[in-house]
């Protein structure tokens, strides 16, 4: 079997791709998990090495819920001819980690702390694959 080879660009001077690329290549395969730890079972975002909570290095992949609640949210305003505006927020995952992202699908004044989303694969601001949310619907 072939070695995989990765653009060293890519690479740090390990020779294992570290996390933050581990969760980018999930990312652009459709996938989006985060770390749980296997001493403590904290869940880990963003990706590290070691677990923040207990110092271990035995840190697995799993799929989140993808369900979480706005904590913050910010709307960048950009001229229309730059983009136009956008927003971003702090959302607390279900899991308990908290991440930066962005809300679709909604007008930027009606999010809200406390608004429930879900997560979805879209399009970053450099247009590669990241984490964005969509407010839950239809919980009644
Ligand atoms: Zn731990």
């Amino acid at each position: 079997m072939a070695a995989i080879t990765l653009d060293s660009e890519m690479t740090d001077m390990k020779n294992s791709p570290g996390p933050d690329a581990v969760f980018a290549a999930k990312l652009a395969e459709g996938v989006f998990e985060i770390q749980k730890c296997g001493a403590c079972g904290a869940h880990v975002f963003h990706p590290r090495v070691i677990c923040p909570t207990c110092g271990s290095a035995d840190l697995g992949w799993v799929a989140p819920t993808g369900r979480g609640t706005i904590y913050a949210r910010t709307v960048v305003r950009r001229k229309p001819e730059r983009g136009g505006d956008y927003n971003v927020v702090l959302v607390d995952l279900e899991e308990g980690v908290r991440m930066m992202s962005r809300v679709d699908g909604i007008a930027h004044d009606e999010i809200a702390a406390g608004l429930k989303v879900s997560a979805s694969i879209g399009e970053g601001a450099d247009g590669g694959p990241a984490v964005v949310f969509r407010p839950e619907r239809g919980a009644s």
